[in-house]
């Protein structure tokens, strides 16, 4: 996923990543548009290969982001989405084809920050906040061509300094192997050391020395995308496609979707265990509305009782003054509307 204000070189960077046209049919936003734009979600799948290994991949665009007057929730759509991909596979594993789920989830978020600022702006500080612990957030610092080496090592270590200070825990680089060689482990520390990557992106192919190659002529020279000394292209590059890949999938399955999918049980938990409480209230109800029933049962049986006493009282004073009764009267408890029975 890539998200960024509009022109800081998304578009131009995903190009530049993938060597692909994903953006032909783009339409840059208007000034006008931009004031009242939302955060909207665009899809776009592209095969590439590496190494042999045919790789499918989605890119999730976020044009919109940062480019409204008021972005306080921009935030908000790209938080949506992330959930809705969890739900999606947390609904999917608990169907019957659990073999063929198709893998949706975000397995990192590029996050671009201008180069013109001094450090994390509130908005960028707020997304990574509200996201940091749903998705591997990689940091990059866009359009990098436009700062000097210092320029870019001064920025760098504001940004990471913002990060800390506002105890945001972006993609954290696995710790190398203490077996692996030692040409390996100074390229991890130097990738590590390179966090936010300085990226320049271009979708022009120029021609240096005989050799044609991604870059960005100007007047006073070339900026070459794919060297390592004018830019970190090709680190974010290896470490997206090629080093990094498996473990940002393995991070987001074992600690961001169990995470969510430890919050998504605990509220069936919360919701079962209300409804068995308002069926135990229900159920008590019930029993007192028996318990009433009852209640005014034996009240019924008990005056009824009280009635036949006074009429056998009633008949045995007749008998005595030697009067028979023409009927006998007699009331039974059991059919509480038998009254008399001739
Ligand atoms: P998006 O809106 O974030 O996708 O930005 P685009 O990729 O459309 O780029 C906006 C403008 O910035 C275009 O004119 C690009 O040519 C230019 N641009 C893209 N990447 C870079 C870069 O790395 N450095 C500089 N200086 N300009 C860039």
């Amino acid at each position: 996923m890539v998200v960024g204000e509009s022109g800081l070189g998304k578009s131009t960077l995903i190009n530049s990543l993938f060597l692909t046209d994903l953006y032909k049919d783009r339409k840059v936003p208007t000034g006008e548009s931009l004031v009242e734009k939302t955060v909207t979600i665009e899809k776009k799948t592209i095969e590439i290969e590496e190494r042999g290994v045919k790789l499918r991949l989605t890119v999730v665009d976020t044009p919109g982001f940062g480019d409204a007057v008021n972005c306080e929730e921009g935030w908000k759509t790209v938080e949506r989405y992330v959930d809705e991909q969890f739900n999606k596979f947390f609904q999917d594993e608990s169907g019957l084809n659990r073999k063929n789920i198709q893998d949706h989830r975000v397995h990192c978020c590029l996050y671009f920050v201008p180069p013109y600022g001094h450090g994390l702006r509130q908005m960028d500080v707020e997304f990574m906040r509200r996201l940091h612990r749903k998705v591997n957030i990689v940091p990059v610092i866009a359009k990098s061509d436009t700062l000097t080496k210092p320029e870019i090592n001064k920025l760098k270590s504001n940004i990471m300094n913002d990060i800390e200070t506002h105890k945001i825990k972006i993609y954290q680089f696995p710790e190398c192997d203490s077996d692996e060689d030692e040409d390996f482990k100074q390229q991890d520390r130097e990738l590590k050391a390179s966090i936010p990557f300085a990226v320049i992106g271009s979708n022009c192919v120029i021609e240096v020395a005989g050799k044609k190659m991604r870059g960005r002529q100007y007047p006073w020279g070339i900026v070459e995308v794919e060297n390592t000394a004018h830019c970190d292209f090709v680190k974010l590059r290896t470490m997206l496609i090629s080093t990094h890949m498996q473990d940002m999938k393995e991070v987001t399955q074992d600690i961001h979707y169990e995470n969510f999918r430890a919050q998504c049980i605990s509220q069936m938990q919360q919701v079962a265990l209300k409804e068995r409480n308002k069926l135990k209230r229900e159920s008590a109800a019930n029993f007192d509305t028996v318990g009433d029933a009852d209640r005014l049962l034996q009240q019924k049986d008990e005056e009824i009782r009280r009635m036949q006493e006074m009429l056998n009282q009633m008949q045995e004073k007749l008998k005595e003054s030697g009067k028979e009764p023409a009927v006998s009267l007699a009331l039974d408890p059991g059919k509480r509307d038998s009254v008399v029975n001739v």
